[in-house]
C-alpha cells in the first residue's frame, strides 16, 4: 500500500532533484465544542484528526526557501533575508510566514540554511478542519528541529498564529495550532485562551462504541470575513459595555445584567459566547465523569446558541444537524466559524452508516449540493515521521 510519506519522498526528490533530510506531519482538527470563545479569552475543546498535511524538507547551501505543494502549480521562492508580511501572499504566506515569525519570536535567522519543502495533504481545505495549521504546524516543527531553534509546542503554536495574522492577514486565534501540535491519540485539548493552559481529555469515543462524523456542507465559508469580523466587533462591544477586559470574564449569572445594557443583537451575541465558555466547563466535566455518551445535549445546545444567538450557522449545516438527531446521534453541531463548513455528529458506530445515506437523501431533497460525510478519529499532533 502506498504511505503518503513514502510518496512526498519520492515527489519531493522528482521536483528539487535530490534526497530529503526528513518528512514531517501535522494533523488538521475538529473543534468538538467552544465557537467564537478563543478570541474572546475563553475555552475550547478541539481535537488534531487523523488527517495529515506532510512535508518532506531537503537543506540547502544557500538562504533560499523553496516551497512546493501538491495543491499548487507553482513553487514558490524567497530568501530568507527578505521575508516581511508584505512580501509574501497567496498559499505559501503560510509557510513562509511560519518562517517569518519564527525570526519575530526571536530565533535567529541570519546563520540558517535555505531549505525546499514539497508539502502534500489530505486535510480537506476551506471545510472548517484547520488545513491552514496543519501547514502552519508541520513547516514550524519541521523549521524548529532543522534550523534548531528550541522552540517548545506552545511556542510554534503562537508562532502559527502570527504567521496566519500577519502573513496571510486572517484574525485568527491559537486553538487550531495548538490543536494540531498539541493532540494526542483519542483525546482532546482543552484550551484556555487566556493563560494558553492546555490540558489533555480522555474522549474514550472507541470504547464507548461512538464515532465521530464529519458532514461537510461543501458551502464556501470564505466569504465569510465580513461575518467574522461584525462579530468579533460585537464581542468587543459587549465587553466594553460590561466593564469587562473580555467577554471570558463574564458569567451566565452577569446575562440578565447584560441584557439590561446591551442592544438585543449585542446581547444575543455576548450570550451565546458566555454560555458557550460554560458549556466547554461542562463538557469536560462530564467527559470525566460520565463519559462521551453524556455529552449530546451539551453539542445540541452549543448549536442552537450558534443558529439563533450568534447566527452564524446556514440551512446546510441545520439540515445535517437536524438530520442527525434524528437518525442516531447523540448529539450534533456545527463546527468552525460559521456561514458554511462542516457539522459534527457523535454516533453509534453501528448507526454511521444509516446516517451518512439520510444526509444524502436530506440534502438531496432540499437541492443542495452533495455533502461530504467521513468519520474522523483523535489523533496525535505534530511529529518528525522520518
Ligand atoms: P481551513 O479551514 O482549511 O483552515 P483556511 O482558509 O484557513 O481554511 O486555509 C486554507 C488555505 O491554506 C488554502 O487556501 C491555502 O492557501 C492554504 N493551504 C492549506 N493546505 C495547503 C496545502 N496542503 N498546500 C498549500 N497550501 C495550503
Ligand atoms: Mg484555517
Amino acid at each position: 500500500m502506498s504511505d503518503i510519506r513514502d510518496d512526498v519522498k519520492a515527489d519531493f526528490t522528482e521536483l528539487f532533484g535530490y534526497e530529503p533530510e526528513g518528512v514531517w506531519s501535522a494533523p488538521g482538527r475538529v473543534n468538538l465544542i467552544g465557537e467564537h470563545t478563543d478570541y474572546n479569552e475563553g475555552f475550547v475543546l478541539p481535537f488534531a484528526i487523523n488527517k495529515r498535511t506532510v512535508l518532506a524538507l531537503g537543506i540547502r547551501d544557500d538562504g533560499v526557501l523553496r516551497i512546493a505543494s501538491s495543491f499548487a502549480d507553482e513553487v514558490a521562492e524567497i530568501a530568507i533575508a527578505d521575508l516581511t508580511p508584505s512580501a509574501l501572499s497567496g498559499w505559501s504566506a503560510y509557510p513562509f510566514g511560519v518562517a517569518w515569525a519564527m525570526g519575530q519570536f526571536g530565533g535567529d535567522l541570519a546563520g540558517v540554511p535555505g531549505v525546499d519543502i514539497y508539502i502534500d495533504s489530505v486535510v480537506p481545505v476551506g471545510a472548517g478542519l484547520s488545513s491552514s495549521a496543519a501547514i502552519e504546524s508541520a513547516v514550524a516543527l519541521a523549521l524548529n528541529d532543522v534550523w534548531q531553534l528550541g522552540f517548545d509546542r506552545p511556542t510554534l503554536a503562537k508562532i502559527g498564529q502570527l504567521a496566519e495574522n500577519k502573513a496571510v492577514g486572517a484574525p485568527t486565534g491559537i486553538m487550531d495550532q495548538s490543536a494540531s501540535l498539541l493532540g494526542k491519540r483519542d483525546s482532546a485539548v482543552f484550551l484556555d485562551c487566556r493563560s494558553l493552559d492546555a490540558e489533555v481529555i480522555d474522549l474514550g469515543f472507541a470504547a464507548a462504541g461512538l464515532e465521530l462524523l464529519i458532514i461537510d456542507t461543501g458551502v464556501s465559508h470564505s466569504h465569510s470575513t465580513g461575518g467574522y469580523a461584525s462579530r468579533r466587533a460585537s464581542c468587543e462591544e459587549g465587553a466594553r459595555v460590561m466593564g469587562v477586559p473580555a467577554l471570558r470574564d463574564l458569567h451566565v449569572d452577569d446575562l440578565p445584567r447584560a441584557q439590561e445594557l446591551l442592544d438585543d443583537e449585542t446581547f444575543r451575541r455576548v450570550r451565546h459566547v458566555v454560555t458557550e465558555d460554560q458549556r466547554v466547563l461542562d463538557t469536560v466535566r462530564t467527559l470525566r465523569e460520565q463519559g462521551p455518551t453524556a455529552i449530546g445535549e451539551l453539542m445540541d445546545a452549543s448549536h442552537r446558541s450558534m443558529r439563533d444567538d450568534f447566527e452564524i450557522s446556514v440551512p446546510e449545516l441545520d439540515l445535517a444537524v437536524e438530520t442527525a438527531l434524528a437518525n442516531g446521534a447523540i448529539g450534533a453541531r456545527m463546527t468552525g466559524g460559521g456561514f458554511g463548513g462542516a457539522a459534527i455528529a457523535l454516533i453509534p458506530s453501528d448507526a454511521v452508516s444509516r446516517l451518512q445515506v439520510a444526509i444524502d437523501g436530506a440534502f438531496a431533497e432540499h437541492g443542495f449540493g452533495q455533502p461530504v460525510t467521513f468519520t474522523v478519529s483523535a489523533a496525535d499532533g505534530a511529529v518528525r515521521e522520518s
